[in-house]
This record gives structure tokens, sequence and C-alpha cells, in this order.
């Protein structure tokens, strides 16, 4: 066989991991390329030698860890090819991720790209003809290798050219995941996440949660989406939202998200979580803010409990004497 470069995109699932193994088994070079945004793969942010030494050392491969947040956020606000049934825009997303790897092909020495897409997996993205349209819309075509399902796909080019083993490709296809498993067992692979675990954009709470917020503010930031990833949240008018952390790790988080112009609060002298005030607001609003903290803090059955507050970044200086709040008050207030 001639010699080949392969880029393989690693969504850090079970598919793309066989997918790229079967090609490695061929005796080609692979990188691994593993995008991040804040939708999957985000906690990776800041760790990326530690994920890539971690993928080198599990399972042999070389991997480049991109982060597309911003590009990503573009195209979540208007994706040409509309939702899934949440708020996972998954044909513009692989067409995205795919025109970005053929970006990088020339880089990186690559004669072609793998994907670890199973022919009818998922009822939107995995369908013949929706490949087709991420395949042409992607610039991809021709050299995009789905080795799982590539029995059942027109020949690529780097199986005519005699890089890859057509013989040795799979032909896998529908919604179960037994013969992935099998193949999995006989690779002695063990460590690998749930199918499809990995993007908030199919959970369909937190999906809710992020177009909600994407109606009412089109051009939310990173930050903003990060924010809506932690705690209890509450709008408490058009533009004023108040995020309360769960546990000691969400708290830490807050304080990490806060940004300048944020008020945070707490209940003094008691164990409580933290709250984030984002927006203009008054007295009044703070005053509320103040309430639903205390209510899900220790002093939460006491008539006046002591709240202090300060501008993000600054002590908590400010005291604040509130009523902790009832079921009532907030129930139309949960975001
Ligand atoms: S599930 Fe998420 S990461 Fe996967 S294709 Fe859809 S939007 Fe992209």
């Amino acid at each position: 066989m001639k010699k080949g470069r392969a880029l393989s995109l690693l969504s850090g699932g079970l598919d793309s991991l066989l997918a790229t193994r079967l090609i490695m088994d061929q005796g080609i070079e692979v990188v691994g390329l593993h995008f991040i945004t804040p939708f999957f793969g985000y906690q990776k942010k800041g760790q990326e030698a530690r994920y890539r030494e971690r993928w080198r050392a599990l399972h042999g491969i070389d991997t480049r860890i991109i982060d597309v947040s911003d590009e990503y956020l573009r195209i979540l606000r208007n994706p040409r090819y509309g939702y899934g049934k949440n708020f996972n825009p998954c044909v513009d997303c692989k067409i995205f991720l795919f025109s970005r790897a053929r970006d990088m092909m020339a880089e990186e020495k690559a004669d072609f790209l793998v994907s670890g897409e199973v022919l009818g997996q998922r009822p939107m993205s995995q369908r013949r003809d929706t490949m087709r349209i991420v395949e042409r819309d992607s610039g991809t075509e021709g050299f995009l290798l789905r080795p799982l399902c590539a029995r059942f796909m027109k020949p690529t080019r780097a199986e005519l050219e005699g890089i890859v083993d057509r013989e040795k490709l799979l032909a896998i296809t529908g919604r179960g995941r037994k013969p992935q498993m099998e193949l999995a067992e006989r690779m002695g692979i063990r460590h690998y996440p749930a199918p499809a675990g990995g993007c908030l954009l199919t959970d369909p709470e937190m999906a809710e949660r992020i177009r909600k917020f994407f109606n009412q503010s089109p051009q939310a930031t990173i930050n903003e989406v990060l924010l809506l990833q932690v705690g209890r949240h509450f709008q408490l008018s058009e533009d004023v939202h108040l995020v309360v952390g769960r546990r000691e790790e969400e708290n830490e988080r807050l304080m990490e998200l806060s940004r300048e112009g944020d008020t945070l609060l707490r209940v003094h002298g008691i164990p409580g979580p933290l709250g984030l005030l984002r927006g203009r607001t008054d007295a009044e609003g703070l005053r509320l803010a103040g309430s639903i903290v205390a209510r899900y803090s220790k002093a939460k059955d006491q008539d006046r409990v002591e709240v202090h507050y300060g501008e993000a970044g600054e002590a908590f200086s400010s005291p604040l004497f509130v009523t902790p709040a009832s079921e009532e008050q907030i129930a139309g207030l949960r975001f």
C-alpha cells in the first residue's frame, strides 16, 4: 500500500476513536483533531497538554485540541440547515468542523480526512442525503473517509489511490451500538464515554435554557454561555439575571466567570451559596436577589437575614437585610 497521512475528527466518543484506530491499524499516520466549544469539550480548555498526553498514552493518537468557540457561536445564531430536536445545529456543525479540518490538511500534509460517522445512526445528520450535503458544503467530497460505514459509501480517493485498503473497512449501519462495542473489545479499548453524551445542545433542559437566552440576546458571548451552564438561573427583569450556585464548585465557578459590573452576594456568617447578579438593577432588584440567595442558604427559615454584596473583584462590604424568598415569589422568575 502507498504511505499516507490522515486527519481524523475525534469527538471524544467511541465511534471516532474506532474509525481512527481502523486507519492507524493499516499503518497510516493519523493526527486527531478535537474541536472544542462552550457546548462540547470545553473542560479541556487550559488543560490541552494533559488531554493530549492522555490520548497518546491510552490510544497512541497524536491530537490537536482546537478552540473554535467564536466561529461556532456565529453558526448557532443562524444555522442554514436549522436545528435538530433540541438546539443542536448538527448539519451546520458538521459542515463547519469538516471545513476547518479541510483547511488544516495542507499544513498537516494530510492526504485525507477521517470521520467516525455511521450511516443511519443519527436521524438528522447521518442520513445518506445529509452526509452528501455535508461533504458538498464543507468541500470535502472525495477525501472524507468514514471507515465504520465505508463499504456502503462510494470509494474515496484514499481507497482509489491505494492508501487505504477498502477491504479492511467496515459496513456498520443503524442506531445499534453492538458492532462498535464488539470492535472496541477486539481492539482492547476500554476507556470511552457514553455515546452522544458530550454535546450540551442535545441536552433537553440545557438546550432550552441556551435557546431562550439566544432568543433574548442573539449576540450571546462565550462567558454568558458558560454562565448558563452553572447553578440555578433567575431572570429578575428583561436584562437582569441572577445565578445561584448549588455546590461549592459552582460557587467557585461563578467567581471565575464574574466580570466587571457584576454584583456578587452571599449570606453573612452562615453557609450558603454565592449569587451572581448581572445587568443594571436598582435597590429593589438587589433586595430581590438577596432574598433568593438567602432562600438557598442555611438561613432560609429565618425572618431576617443579613446578606453582603459587592462588585465582582471587590470585597463583600455592603450589608443588606432581607426575608428569604418564598416559592411563590420565585416560581415565575426561573430561567
Ligand atoms: S450533537 Fe452537537 S457536536 Fe454533534 S453534530 Fe450535533 S451540534 Fe455538533
